[in-house]
């Protein structure tokens, strides 16, 4: 494959995944998915490579990898596990972005070097009562002395069975104070840590749980950033982590295409292969159009956060929206070409059918993305000043 993104940089970067994918992840995907876990050596083996660390920067022992670099390691992680991919997505860029850009420098070196080191974090957004309503989040964080303490519920959050700790929005102000009564923290799993995992339709084994705090109680210097400034921080964490989650779509996409391609060469009906005939053509071609667009969007989301633009947080939804709508059209069609064994365990386009409706949820949904888009074209959402 070539693209115009790929310097030999990136190439080397995408083969070692490959080979990576190939040897750990290969032999156990159908596993991941059918138990909704992933196998201990898998986990051991992605953290050696530093998948769980992506973005943390060489001086705390990561990988120190561009927003560019995250994304193809994870869209080359998701052809083989989309549940390895989405883990790597969250504790390597959306914990560990926020952390390098607002943690204060004790944190900085105790959790940037945790995730180096091999740990998984988590990010503790979403509630039962809100999702996209992320500004009436109810956990609260109330100050006793020199601590935080901290009670909630938190719903759908991906790795929790295998943090060490999590990023928790918490109120800290009124309700009525909306995004600007929102604090963020780190927070120990510790016995005061509930996590229930949670049988989710698509990327299984990522851990999807419920997670209920009752009486957490974390050090002052465990807020990050600052006191009711927290909503920023994670609005901050989502424009960066949207491209991410994209590509981990992008690597469902491949799959799915591939699959297809393969099938439609070897397939006969009617005394020829699938691919002669015109309407499977037709398919093959508009899969094509939407995995290389998506992945063109994408890609120039990724290098527009690398360069600061200002105009990278619309570009972002773009990409999360495109990969989501494109996503789930090319994945049914992928099955389409395979016929009744497309739509049978037997073939991995039932799993990938399964995982890409995920992208037009998680991590904004796509109403949620085309709020941003317009809301940037009205000039209200820019990139974050630091
Ligand atoms: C597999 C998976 C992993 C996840 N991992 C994490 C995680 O690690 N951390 C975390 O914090 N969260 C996580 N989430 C949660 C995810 O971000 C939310 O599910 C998502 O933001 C939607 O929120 P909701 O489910 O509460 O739906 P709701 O907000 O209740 O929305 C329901 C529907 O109404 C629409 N809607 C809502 N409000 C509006 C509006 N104002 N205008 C127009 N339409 C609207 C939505 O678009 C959606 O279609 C995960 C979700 C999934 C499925």
């Amino acid at each position: 494959m070539n693209n115009v993104f790929d310097s030999e940089d990136i190439r080397v970067l995408r083969n070692s995944v490959r080979e990576f994918g190939e040897k750990y992840l290969a032999p156990v995907a159908v596993r991941i998915d059918r138990e909704n876990i992933v196998p201990d050596d898998v986990i051991r083996a992605a953290a050696e490579m530093g998948y769980f660390a992506l973005r943390v920067p060489e001086k705390y022992g990561g990988p120190g990898l561009s927003t560019l670099e995250s994304a193809v390691v994870v869209e080359e992680l998701a052809r083989y596990s989309s549940a390895v991919s989405i883990m790597a997505t969250v504790s390597g860029t959306m914990v560990a972005y926020p952390l390098v850009h607002y943690a204060n420098d004790e944190l900085k070196r105790e959790y940037l070097e945790r995730l180096a080191n091999g740990e998984i974090g988590a990010f503790a957004l979403t509630e039962p009562c809100c999702g996209t309503d992320a500004a009436a989040v109810t956990t609260r964080a109330v100050l006793d002395g020199d601590e935080w303490v901290i009670n909630g519920r938190k719903t759908f959050i991906t790795n929790s069975p295998y943090a060490s700790f999590f990023l928790v929005a918490a109120r800290t102000g009124k309700p009525e104070d909306r995004h600007r009564g929102v604090s963020l923290f780190v927070v120990d799993k510790s016995d005061c840590i509930e996590v229930s995992k949670l049988e989710m339709m698509g990327y299984r084994g990522s851990g999807t749980s419920e997670v209920v705090f009752e009486g957490c109680r974390v050090p002052k210097q465990n807020l990050v950033g600052e006191v009711n400034k927290g909503f920023k921080i994670v609005m901050d964490a989502l424009n960066e982590g949207r491209i991410i989650t994209a590509a981990t779509g992008l690597g469902v996409m491949q799959a799915a295409f591939d699959e297809a391609l393969n099938y439609a060469k070897q397939r006969e009906s009617m005394g020829k292969p699938l691919v002669e005939h015109q309407m499977v053509q037709y398919m093959l071609a508009e899969m094509k159009l939407r995995l290389e667009a998506a992945r063109t969007l994408i890609y120039t989301a990724a290098v527009k956060v690398d360069n600061g633009d200002d105009d990278y947080p619309m570009w972002s939804s773009i990409a999360k929206l495109a990969a989501a709508k494109w996503g789930v059209d090319l994945v049914r069609m992928a099955m389409q070409v395979l016929g009744g064994i497309g739509y049978s365990k037997e073939s991995p386009v039932e799993r990938h059918y399964r995982d890409i409706k995920m992208i037009e949820i998680g991590d904004g949904t796509n109403e949620v993305q085309r709020m941003v888009i317009v809301k940037a074209l009205l000039g209200k959402v820019r990139a974050p000043r630091r």
